[in-house]
């Protein structure tokens, strides 16, 4: 690799964040670094930074700056000699600040769903509470109805993810996520992608990487396309 690569995605819930993310991630061998992910292995290992997230996430509430912070950025300062691809965080403009004290980001990727789809698509999701994994009953459901595929054990419909509970949820998110998105667009490393379809709009993702990561799209590309 000839130059280090960060980059941080943001889109609503139900965005296809994550499914875009592994696709990068794979695509461009960048490490995909996801803070939900962060938090449900602190969960797991009962770190105190863990033990206190919990008690936001069990209420569907964000989990205060200081804790992501400081459970985040020492973990982004191990990273120096790699490429990465930050999922959920920042979500808020003291996040952001927060890593902007860390790190020069090459490029910010943000999604824009329409409201309609994200409420279709959050109103079918499941989730296996324990590893964080998630269905859609619609386009990705599990092997088995209401069984998780790897564990076998139940999904749930998170509470926020109820109809009623999804319209506050998704406001609650823009209204954060502004003047991120404000203050990635005037440092010049914003790149806001619009539409209905993950595989729509990946092709127009995945061409703006490959002329910013040139050496490792064409490595990459020699092997088998994605799925
Ligand atoms: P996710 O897997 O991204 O949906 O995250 C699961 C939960 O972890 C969220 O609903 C939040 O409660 C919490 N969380 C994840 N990332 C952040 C963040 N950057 N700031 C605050 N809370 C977060």
């Amino acid at each position: 690799m000839s130059k280090l690569f960060r980059a941080v995605i943001m889109g609503p819930p139900g965005s296809g964040k994550g499914t875009i993310s592994e696709r990068i991630a794979q695509r461009f061998a960048l490490t995909h670094l996801s803070s939900g992910d962060f938090l449900r292995e602190n969960i797991a290992a009962n770190t105190e930074a863990g033990i206190l997230a919990k008690t936001y996430i069990d209420r569907g509430l964000l989990v205060p700056d200081h804790v992501m912070t400081r459970l985040l950025l020492p973990k982004l300062e191990e990273m120096t000699r790699h490429s990465w691809l930050m999922d959920g965080f920042p979500r808020t403009l003291a996040q952001a600040n927060a890593l902007n004290s860390t790190c020069d980001l090459d490029l910010v990727i943000s999604l824009n769903i329409p409201f309609e789809t994200l409420k279709e698509r959050l109103s079918e999701r499941w989730v296996h509470p324990a590893s964080g994994r998630v269905y859609n009953m619609g386009f990705n459901p599990p092997r088995i109805q209401g069984r998780d595929d790897i564990s076998g054990e139940p999904l749930i419909q998170r509470e926020d993810d109820q109809p009623e509970a999804i319209v506050s949820r998704l406001r609650h998110y823009k209204d954060l996520a502004k003047p991120v998105i404000d203050l990635y667009r005037s440092k010049g490393i914003l790149h806001k992608f619009s539409g209905t379809e993950t595989d729509r709009i990946w092709p127009y993702i995945n061409s703006l990487l490959s002329t910013k990561i040139p050496s490792i799209s064409q490595t990459v590309t020699q092997h088998a396309p994605l799925p």
